[in-house]
């Protein structure tokens, strides 16, 4: 499964540009008339100004519509409590950010429950797919490439596997990293529980203690903490529950109704969950579109030196695409890629 690719070029005018590579790609071929076609986003944190603009997103909205779809913008909420956490925070968050070209159907409804649990390949056994992806019946997934602190970097399989599924998903893969406190390192400042946003660390005796099943294993305690405490472990492991997640999310449609646009623009040190995704640190490469996640994921690395991403946050890009790849996913972790120019 080949990549389609168009490098950015802001002497030209890039909408027109993405057309070229849509049609190129084929990426509309997964609608049929009435359709209902989820264009899987993220409208980035309040604050963050590196998330796909918007006007990308209405022409992928007026292309769905033309190819007689109805398409509607979805994304789910976090599990973290920050502005994205209910339905009704994610909806006025996505009309502070634009967002407002179809209507925005939060994927697991109000409160982050609404899933349709599903049995998946890989590292889980199942996983709790997001309502309102189950039920549509096409999918057109853009993505923002950028590098991320526990899979090395995000782009379309993160966007299926974590962006896909419910909070309960969410924690399910979250929780395939490992979290330890060193008692000989920890002083009991009470850093890390303040840090938390759930408060989940205890103090006991003088020492950190966290043994919440709701803990999700995200990196901001360790980040928090004055000693180096706290350590997250087996962070591969949440690269291959993407995978996992990312096969289940797509046990939902039939196969052909699931295409991917990825902006390689604004690559940024962390992802679009953050208010403050840290700095720029690659150049503005481009869009890619494909029918395959692993393979669109597989040409975006093969462009950029990854093992920035790799050497900051100590696991290896690829090992979501192989992942991938290896459970059944389609794609090719060497795709051909057609450059428009
Ligand atoms: S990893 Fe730390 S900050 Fe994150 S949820 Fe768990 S206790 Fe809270
Ligand atoms: S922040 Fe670190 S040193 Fe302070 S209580 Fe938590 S684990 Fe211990």
């Amino acid at each position: 499964m080949s990549v389609h690719f168009v490098p950015w070029d802001t002497s030209l005018d890039m909408l027109k540009e993405a057309n070229r590579l849509y049609d190129e790609a084929g990426i509309f071929d997964c609608v049929e008339k009435g359709d209902l076609v989820a264009v899987k986003l993220h409208v980035g944190e309040l604050g963050n100004p590196y998330y796909v603009q918007p006007f990308f997103v209405h022409d992928i909205v007026r292309r769905v519509k033309e190819a007689g779809g109805k398409p509607f913008l979805t994304d789910s909420t976090t599990y973290y409590r920050a502005q994205r956490n209910n339905g009704y925070d994610y909806m006025i968050t996505a009309l502070m950010q634009g967002f407002s070209m179809a209507p925005f159907i939060v994927a697991d409804g109000l409160r982050g429950e609404n899933a349709k649990l599903v049995k998946t390949k890989g590292i889980l056994n199942e996983i709790e797919v997001a309502g309102v992806i189950a039920e549509a019946d096409a999918m057109i997934v853009v993505s923002h490439d950028k590098g991320h602190e526990l899979s090395g970097f995000g782009g379309a399989i993160k966007n299926l596997g974590m962006g896909c599924t419910s909070q309960a998903g969410k924690l399910r893969q979250h929780r395939a990293i490992g979290l330890e406190i060193d008692a000989e390192k920890c002083i009991g400042c009470g850093k890390c529980r303040e840090a938390c946003s759930m408060h989940l660390p205890e103090i006991i005796e003088g020492k950190a203690m966290n043994i919440s099943p709701l803990c999700m294993r995200c990196p901001i305690c360790s980040e928090a903490c004055p000693t180096g405490a706290i350590q997250l472990t087996n962070k591969n492991n949440l690269c291959k529950a993407l995978a996992s997640a990312a096969y289940g999310v797509l046990s939902t449609f039939k196969k052909g109704k699931v295409s991917y646009v990825s902006f390689a623009k604004d690559i940024t040190q962390y992802c679009d969950c953050l208010p403050n995704p840290g700095k720029v640190v690659m150049k503005d490469l481009g869009i890619f579109a494909s029918t395959s996640p692993v393979s669109i994921d597989a040409a975006f690395l093969s462009m950029v030196d990854y093992e920035l991403f790799n050497n900051a946050y100590n696991v290896d890009c690829m090992l979501q695409v192989h992942e991938a790849k290896s459970i059944g996913i389609d794609g090719e972790v060497k795709p051909k890629i057609n450059k428009l120019r």
